[in-house]
């Protein structure tokens, strides 16, 4: 039936995200970059973003863990590549609502569309998932911290 079918395009969208990950790799200093981690899957990720005038300019992931927090990381890249910095946190805070978490903050832009990011709002029927895909999401938030020091 129709759930089924969004259900199935939507397992579609993370396992090529995961077989075909965008925006793989590192990117030197003067880029940002955090490491992120988390024990109860054992996933790893490390965030690079390059912020030029307050424009995410490039970013790239590593690291290795399952599929939902490769994907995620993948698919949060192709979120955000290009967009100012104030847009790509307020993608970030949308994506974390979705993923049920910060629920209450009034800041939200409801209408920032995900696009393929909803592929992961499955996950949230599994909360043991949540954090593998949001680790990328915190890593990236870790990473444009390290700007103000
Ligand atoms: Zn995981």
């Amino acid at each position: 039936h129709a759930m089924a079918g969004l259900e199935d395009l939507y397992r579609e969208i993370i396992l090529d995200h995961y077989r075909t990950p965008r925006n793989r790799g590192e990117l030197d200093p003067p880029a940002l970059s955090a490491d992120g981690h988390n024990p109860l899957c054992g996933d790893e990720i490390r965030i690079s973003v390059a912020v030029q005038d307050g424009v995410v300019t490039d970013v790239r992931f590593s690291g290795s863990g399952c599929s939902i927090s490769q994907s995620s990381a993948s698919m949060m890249t192709s979120a955000i590549k290009g967009k100012p910095v104030e847009q790509v946190k307020s993608i970030v805070r949308r994506f974390k609502q979705m993923m049920t978490i910060d629920e209450e903050d009034s800041e939200i832009d409801e209408s920032i569309n995900l696009g393929d990011l909803e592929a992961l709002q499955g996950v949230v029927k599994f909360p043991v998932r949540i954090k593998c895909a949001t680790l990328g999401w915190n890593t990236l938030l870790d990473a444009l911290a390290t700007e103000q020091k």
